[in-house]
């Protein structure tokens, strides 16, 4: 276990109330001393000043913080200086991503289409100065042409020269046995850490996983449908099920675990000290 990573994501809020209540949450999940946290970022550059002013208070309080970095919708030059800027911070993880833009914003503004451009960018660029971060699918990204081309997309950021991986959440947990094996069976050695969600809320939940593809298991969504508006229930059910989760992984040597942690401590919170008593 010595070498298992824990790391806590944070989105940038955009209120002062909302940034206070963030650093309240990272001091809560500092105790648990995670090896780091990130913060999103969005994409187009919408949250660049948001993201770079919490990543560099949350890096000068103490535990290392990843930016999310996205490409798509902005030029070389912006991305060039952002890394620039972060690099004289002391930033040394990138979790590089090509995002989503939000609709109605032209894609095509960009100069980069995929993650593995933005990777082989800050490579040619920057050299081995940040450790890269990408994200994973085990149950398949929602635009993949298929299971094996995302695969083979996934293959081509580790090979651009992504150091590690983190999943998007699932909670069918043979999704990522499988996807790992497969990634083992092309010869990709980084480790995936798996990516995991809280469950906190139902309809919130619902929303996130239509969009990202995160399937939702029946026995799952029955039970949380069933909880209605009993929010106790449904947090109690939700740490119950996530600790399993974990459990199983941490069992199956998972090289860590990354919590979206959707700037909550509680439930979080709670999971590692199941997990970690
Ligand atoms: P890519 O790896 O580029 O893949 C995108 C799609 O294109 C896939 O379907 C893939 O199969 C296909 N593809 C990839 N490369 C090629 C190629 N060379 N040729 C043809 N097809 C290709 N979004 C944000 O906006 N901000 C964030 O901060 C953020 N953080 C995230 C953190 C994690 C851990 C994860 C898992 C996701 C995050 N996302 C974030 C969401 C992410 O940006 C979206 O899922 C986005 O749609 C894909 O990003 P990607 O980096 O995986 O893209």
């Amino acid at each position: 276990m010595d070498t298992f990573r824990l790391s806590f994501e944070f989105f940038p809020t955009k209120t002062e109330e909302g940034t206070r209540k963030l650093y309240e949450v990272r001091d809560q999940l500092a105790v648990l001393e995670p090896d780091f946290f990130s913060v999103t970022y969005g994409a187009g550059g919408s949250t660049r000043d948001r993201t770079l002013d919490v990543v560099s208070e949350l890096n000068r309080r103490g535990i290392s913080t990843a930016p999310h970095l996205s490409c798509v919708g902005d030029t070389k030059a912006n991305i060039r200086d952002l890394l620039q800027t972060y690099s004289q911070n002391g930033i040394d993880r990138i979790v590089a991503l090509r995002g989503d833009l939000p609709s109605g914003m032209a894609a095509s503004t960009g100069e980069m289409r995929y993650a593995n451009e933005l990777v082989s960018f800050i490579r040619s660029e920057f050299g081995e100065q940040f450790h890269l971060e990408v994200a994973a699918y085990p149950e398949m990204h929602p635009q993949a042409k298929s299971y094996e081309a995302d695969l083979l997309n996934f293959k081509r950021k580790v090979d651009a020269g992504a150091n590690s991986a983190i999943t998007q959440y699932f909670f069918n947990i043979d999704s990522y046995f499988y996807f790992v094996d497969r990634c083992e069976a092309m010869g990709i050695d980084i480790p995936i850490v798996p990516g995991i969600m809280p469950i906190t809320n139902y309809s919130k939940l619902a929303r996130f996983s239509d969009a990202c593809g995160a399937e939702i298991p029946r026995w799952i969504r029955k039970q949380l449908e069933a909880y209605g508006d009993d929010q106790e229930s449904i947090q109690k059910f939700g740490e119950e099920v996530i600790t399993y989760m974990c459990e199983d992984l941490i069992e199956n040597d998972v090289e860590g675990l990354h919590f979206y942690t959707l700037n909550q401590a509680d439930a979080c919170l709670a999971i590692c000290k199941n997990l970690f008593p």
